[in-house]
């Protein structure tokens, strides 16, 4: 059986992410998408309601399960009984990274290796910043997010008085 996980920060989670997570999910048995609990990048959503927004997101897709982490992604995977790490790339100005983060992640863990799905072109500009950032200056963000994530994102903005 392949286990496949998606690890990142899904800050709040795009139709990007949904993209890639849809997917993977044909291409592997299983899916765990991982989030990332980073309090140091200050997101806007908590670990728990980014959690909470992915399961309602994939809430239709079978093989895909929604779980929080910290520390190493390899850690992450291994604990999963996991060989693959997804990541998905929008343009070359992400291919520096993730080429850096997926070679540091084979030397750390020589058994998982990291597979890469470029982005559909229709979210080939999308990201969880340029959807807050639209947000914040009270933007459309309809076709960025989901509905429900739209009103969380209003609403946390409101809270927080931005
Ligand atoms: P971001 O804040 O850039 O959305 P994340 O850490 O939440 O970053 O992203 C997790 C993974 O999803 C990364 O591999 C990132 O490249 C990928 N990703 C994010 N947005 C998209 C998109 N629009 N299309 C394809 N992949 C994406």
């Amino acid at each position: 059986m392949s286990i496949a996980i998606y690890p990142g920060s899904f800050d709040p989670v795009t139709y990007g992410h949904l993209d890639v997570i849809r997917r993977a999910s044909l291409i592997t048995d299983r899916l765990i998408v991982g989030v990332l609990n980073n309090p140091s990048k200050n997101p806007l959503f908590t670990v728990e309601e980014r959690v909470e927004l992915l399961k309602q997101a994939v809430s239709g897709i079978e093989n895909v399960e929604i779980r929080s982490f910290s520390g190493l992604t390899v850690d992450f995977a291994r604990l999963c009984g996991a060989n693959v790490i997804v990541r998905g790339l929008r343009a070359v100005t992400d291919f520096e990274y993730e080429l850096m983060l997926s070679q540091t992640n084979r030397k750390l863990c020589p058994d998982v290796d990291t597979i890469f799905l470029t982005t559909s072109l229709q979210y080939a500009y999308l990201s969880s910043s340029v959807v807050k950032e639209v947000a914040m200056y009270n933007g459309n963000i309809s076709e960025f997010v989901p509905e429900f994530v739209e009103k969380q994102i209003k609403d946390k903005m409101s809270q927080r008085g931005e």
